[in-house]
């Protein structure tokens, strides 16, 4: 499978939200880690949210000019989400919680994910989508077949939810050891039942593939079983063959799930190398991508980026224009639409929020590799 980034699970799952922009009031965005291994109890993880949430409200009150009613109607928001976290919410092997509220403009969403988020409540006049997209788009659509001699299973994995799909039971004679003729015969039948179940297994696997509009393929099968599947798996799933392990047909979706996240990790980590090893020469040689806090905002700006790549933790306060949607390092006065501008004390957030809107990708990849050095911590690959 080639380097290419999966982007379409963003706009599918949070389309609404994305179109979402309340004018006058403000919308609360939260995400909580609600990991059951280093949150044992319900009351760890709220004890962590209480504290975020008087941090947000005194940093909204201070730095968003809000009026009294704005006040009266972000109490409402924060009172709302923490109701339901005391009252409604059951983890159930949750391990992300991500909620949005602006009761004022009817918005209210709750997204339980199966893998982690990094905690943060965000008070503002859109809903920070950044992080759920960012998590999504991490992950691929996962066509799961395991497939032993006698059986096959066909699972669907994202984000960390399994769920099994079929299983394909063939009834294959036993092979015998009496030897002779007789031997030689029910060998050769016993081979050609394997390859009958087999290419039943691989057709229905194109099915579901299809059907569910899956990305990828990973396989669990036995070693010396893998050459007969190999001979007779369609070429489209060959295409999207991501990775190959070895487990039992009877494993627990734990274990499988376990297998798919390693193959998908490992994918991950050979994009991210092969992008930063072309960012480098491409940005000498003034192609296809920008680097630099000034060229990334203006490519935003211009809607121009496809992937948007940041050094973890990197941040700068920066302006913004409340009417435009514009974003720029320090102009005092919108550049596109002359109204004043306002701070913001993280201008590489709102970049990553202006990416989501224009469905870019965005990559956050790790302090001190040197095709960031030279980008200047922040770069973009552009879409023309
Ligand atoms: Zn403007």
């Amino acid at each position: 499978m080639g380097v290419r980034f999966i982007q379409h699970p963003i706009s599918n799952i949070q389309h609404p939200l994305l179109g979402f922009t309340a004018s006058e009031h403000l919308v609360v965005s939260l995400y909580l880690d609600v990991d059951g291994s280093r949150f044992p109890r319900k009351g760890d993880y709220e004890a962590e949210f209480s504290f975020m949430l008087h941090e947000a409200r005194r940093t909204a009150s201070e730095s968003l000019n809000l009026n009294k009613a704005q006040l009266e109607q972000l109490d409402v928001d924060l009172q709302a989400v923490s109701e339901f976290l005391s009252l409604e919410f059951r983890r159930e092997g949750a391990r992300g919680l991500v909620m949005f509220s602006c009761r004022a403009e009817e918005l209210w969403r709750v997204v339980p994910l199966k893998v982690p988020v990094k905690n943060c409540l965000l008070v503002d006049w859109k809903p920070h989508l950044a992080q759920l997209a960012q998590t999504l788009s991490r992950h691929r659509r996962f066509c799961v077949l395991l497939a032993s001699k006698e059986t096959a299973r066909l699972l669907e994995q994202f984000a960390g939810e399994i769920t099994e799909n079929s299983e394909i039971f063939d009834t294959v004679l036993k092979h015998h050891s009496q030897g002779g003729w007789e031997q030689a015969k029910l060998q050769r039948r016993h081979q050609l039942q394997v390859r009958n179940h087999l290419k039943k297994a691989s057709d229905a696997a194109l099915n579901f593939f299809q059907a569910k509009s899956l990305d990828a393929l990973a396989v669990g099968i036995a070693e010396d079983l893998w050459p007969d599947l190999d001979k007779i798996l369609h070429p489209y799933l060959k295409d999207c063959l991501a990775g190959r392990f070895n487990l039992d047909i009877s494993a627990d979706t734990n274990e499988i799930r376990n297998k798919v996240d390693a193959i998908e990790t490992e994918i991950g980590a050979r994009e991210q190398e092969a992008l930063l090893a072309s960012l480098g020469p491409e940005l000498a040689a003034g192609r296809s991508y920008v680097g630099g806090l000034d060229d990334v905002l203006a490519a935003l700006n211009e809607r121009r980026v496809e992937i948007l790549i940041v050094e973890n933790g990197y941040s700068e306060p920066g302006r913004r224009c409340l009417a435009c949607g514009t974003i720029e390092y320090g102009e005092e006065s919108c550049p596109s639409c002359q109204e004043a501008m306002q701070p913001v004390g993280d201008i590489v957030e709102e970049a990553k929020e202006l990416a989501v809107r224009q469905d870019s990708a965005i990559m956050e990849v790790p302090t001190g590799h040197p095709s960031m050095a030279q980008a200047g911590k922040i770069a973009a690959k552009l879409r023309y």
